[in-house]
């Protein structure tokens, strides 16, 4: 058995079942044996593949557009640029390297990574160890120090833990993870009814049938990035998949080898994530007085940003690699159904003088 089945039984057999969000916060962040504390999951070796690992191109897109953003906050003299959960570091990496073409952002910049995992530290460190700027590692959002700021996001959400809860005749009952008469991990339902749901449920949730089931995640993280750039006239770019509008359905999934997996079986060893919601998101940020932007694909934005012109400057420099370019930038915008132009959505939100690239049209 996994230390973390293990440890997660432990804690059952003595504390009683622990909520669904409790349960995903020890599978990817337990301080040892937590998913992401103890590995690198990403790339075409490990369980799943980002956006950044696909392409430099986007990477470098994020970059122009986080130096186009500089200019349009009245070009600060200091920058943080700050990344929540950057991974191996790459698409920082390519985002600063492309920035090169703006000198005066670059020297503005100083670099402040969100990161829990010491393993996906350790991997960053090796990737921005050739930048000539200071980058500062932080536990959390709160660590980063006041000043302009702009904030980038791909695939970090998904990765927070979500709440469910599940619609019985008589009310909403948090979703729990126990063990049952079989000895297995299995999904039960606590005591009581969610206290104030009805403050969260979406309004087309209210009259929802028995058994459906609604996820949220706690905003405090939106509404604490929102207040700084409203305070600072910042900005931020949430890149991820999930659903435009609020809605019921589970979206909590496993993911191991790029391939879906039973979120309740051998705990630790698989990505846990759950889809991000831009509804609840939006309010969010639009209660601490953020304006927002799209959501909108990634496809659109991307090309909004320039994608094709940047595929052929890259064809033209290395035509012995044109076909991987292409298939890189079909992948990063094929809008079938479960590509990841559609699936992923942008959303941009900040100060409301700003006008962000990428959203207009
Ligand atoms: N943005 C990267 C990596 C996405 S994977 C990319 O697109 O390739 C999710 C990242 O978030 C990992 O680096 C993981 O270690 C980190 N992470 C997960 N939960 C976190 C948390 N609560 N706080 C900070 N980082 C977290």
């Amino acid at each position: 058995m996994h230390p973390l089945e293990a440890e997660i039984r432990r804690r059952i057999a003595l504390g009683g079942p622990m909520p669904v969000q409790q349960y995903m916060a020890l599978c990817l962040s337990h301080p040892e044996h937590g998913y992401y504390t103890t590995r690198d999951p990403l790339g075409r070796a490990g369980d799943f593949i980002t956006s950044p690992e696909i392409s430099q191109m986007f990477g470098e897109l994020i970059g122009l557009w986080a130096a186009a953003l500089w200019h349009a906050m009245g070009e600060p003299q200091s920058l943080r640029l700050v990344e929540l959960g950057p991974g191996r570091g790459t698409m920082m990496l390519d985002a600063l390297r492309a920035a090169q073409v703006v000198p005066g952002f670059r020297a503005a910049v100083d670099v402040h990574l969100v990161e829990t995992s010491p393993a996906m530290r350790a991997k960053q460190v090796q990737t921005l160890r050739k930048l000539d700027v200071p980058v500062t590692w932080h536990e959390s959002f709160e660590e980063v120090p006041a000043g302009p700021i702009i904030v980038l996001a791909n695939e970090f959400f998904d990765a927070l833990p979500v709440r469910q809860a599940i619609k019985h005749f008589n009310g909403w009952y948090e979703r729990m993870v126990l063990i049952d008469d079989a000895g297995n991990l299995a999904y039960g339902i606590s005591n009581e009814p969610v206290p104030l749901i009805e403050h969260l449920l979406p309004e087309k949730l209210r009259d929802a049938p028995v058994a459906t089931i609604f996820e949220w995640r706690p905003d405090n993280l939106v509404l604490e990035i929102s207040r700084r750039l409203v305070r600072e006239r910042g900005a931020g770019l949430v890149i991820d998949y999930g659903h435009t509008e609020s809605a019921g359905g589970e979206t909590l999934q496993a993911l191991g080898n790029h391939a879906f997996a039973d979120p309740l079986i051998t705990p630790g060893e698989f990505d846990l994530t759950a889809h991000v919601d831009f509804q609840a998101f939006a309010l969010s940020a639009d209660s601490m007085g953020a304006r927002r932007h799209g959501p909108v694909t990634q496809a659109q934005f991307l090309r909004s940003l320039g994608l094709e012109n940047r595929a052929q400057a890259l064809k033209n420099a290395a035509p012995q690699k044109a076909a991987e370019i292409e298939a890189a930038a079909l992948r990063l915008t094929d809008e079938s159904r479960t590509g990841m132009g559609s699936l992923f959505k942008v959303l941009g939100f900040g100060h409301p003088s700003l006008a962000l690239p990428g959203f207009e049209g």
